[in-house]
C-alpha cells in the first residue's frame, strides 16, 4: 500500500483523492488484525478496491498527459505563427529583430561576422495600380520563395514589412555578402510570376551593410537602408554596399535593365 502511494503529491489531477482512498484501505487492512472474520476475504476486497482506484487514477493521468501535450503543441504553433508572415510564409519583423540581436551578439563575443541585406521592390505601387493588389500579393509570395531558395544554413530571410524584405547572412564576409546580394537581385529580376495566365516581372533595389562590433543593431539597419536609397537613386534594380566612407555600387554580374523600364511590364507569350 505504501508503495502504491503516489510519490509526488502534486503530480496529477485527483491525486489527493486517490491518496485518501489508499489511506482508507490502509486503515481497513490494519483493522483486519483486530477484527473477527476471514482476513483473506477482507484482504481481497481491499485489493480489488485498490486496483480499481489505481486504474481510475491511471486513466486520469493519461488524459492529463494528452491535454498537456496538446497544449504544448498549441503553444508551439502559436509561437511560430507569431514569428512568421502569413502572406509569404517567411519570418516576420519580430523574428528579424531577435535574429539581428543574436547576430550582433555573436559578432561581439565570437567575432563571427554577419551582413544585412535590405530589399525593396521597385515601383511596387505602380505595379499594384496596373495589375491589381492580388497580383502584387502573388509577387510578394514569389519573392519569398525565391529568397528561401537562395538561403544557406544559418542565413535568415524575412518580410521586413510591406514590399520590403531583409536577409541576415551569418558568417558572411564583405565579398560573400556582395556576391549574395547580386545573386538575389538577379534571381528576382529573372523571376516570372504567373498570374491570370501571364508572367509578370519585378525588380528589387538592394542595400548591403556589414555588421560592425562597435555599432548598434539600429546602426546596421540605417546603413543598409542608406544603401537601398542609393540603389533607388541610381536607377533601381541595383545593389549598393554601405561603407564608412559612403555607398559603393556593386557591378551587375548579369546584364539587367533599369527597373523603371521593367516594373509593371506584362510579358506576353514568353513560353
Ligand atoms: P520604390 O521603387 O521607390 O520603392 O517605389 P514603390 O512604389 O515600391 O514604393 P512606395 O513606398 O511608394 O509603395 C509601396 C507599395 O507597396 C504600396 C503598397 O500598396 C505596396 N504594398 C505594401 N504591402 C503590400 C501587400 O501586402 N500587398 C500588395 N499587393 N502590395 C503591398
Ligand atoms: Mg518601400
Ligand atoms: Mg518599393
Amino acid at each position: 500500500l505504501e508503495r502504491s502511494r503516489p510519490s509526488n503529491e502534486s503530480s496529477a489531477c485527483d491525486v489527493g483523492a486517490h491518496q485518501k482512498l489508499v489511506a482508507g484501505y490502509s486503515e481497513q487492512l490494519t483493522a483486519i488484525r483486530q477484527a473477527d472474520g476471514d482476513p483473506a476475504v477482507v484482504f481481497e476486497e481491499v485489493l480489488t478496491g485498490m486496483i480499481a482506484a489505481n486504474d481510475r487514477l491511471q486513466e486520469r493521468l493519461e488524459a492529463a498527459e494528452q491535454k498537456i501535450k496538446a497544449q504544448a503543441e498549441e503553444i508551439h504553433s502559436q509561437q511560430s505563427e507569431a514569428r512568421s508572415d502569413s502572406l509569404t510564409g517567411l519570418a516576420n519583423r519580430r523574428a528579424f529583430d531577435q535574429s539581428l540581436v543574436e547576430s550582433a551578439r555573436r559578432l561581439k563575443l565570437e567575432r563571427r561576422p554577419f551582413s544585412l541585406l535590405l530589399l525593396d521592390i521597385d515601383n511596387f505601387k505602380q505595379f499594384n495600380d496596373i495589375h491589381g493588389h492580388l497580383a502584387g500579393d502573388e509577387v510578394l509570395r514569389c519573392v519569398g520563395r525565391t529568397l528561401s531558395g537562395l538561403m544557406r544554413a544559418g542565413d535568415f530571410a524575412c518580410r521586413y514589412g510591406g514590399e520590403e524584405f531583409a536577409v541576415i547572412l551569418s558568417g558572411a564576409t564583405e565579398s560573400t555578402s556582395k556576391a549574395t546580394a547580386e545573386r538575389i537581385r538577379t534571381a528576382i529580376e529573372r523571376m516570372q510570376v504567373a498570374f491570370d495566365g501571364a508572367p509578370l516581372q519585378v525588380t528589387v533595389s538592394v542595400g548591403v551593410a556589414q555588421g560592425q562590433a562597435e555599432e548598434s543593431e539600429s546602426q546596421v539597419i540605417r546603413h543598409a537602408d542608406a544603401a537601398v536609397y542609393a540603389s533607388k537613386k541610381a536607377g533601381r534594380n541595383l545593389c549598393h554596399f554601405q561603407l564608412a566612407t559612403g555607398c559603393m555600387r556593386l557591378e551587375r554580374v548579369a546584364g539587367g535593365q533599369p527597373a523603371a523600364s521593367l516594373a509593371g511590364r506584362r510579358l506576353k507569350n514568353l513560353a
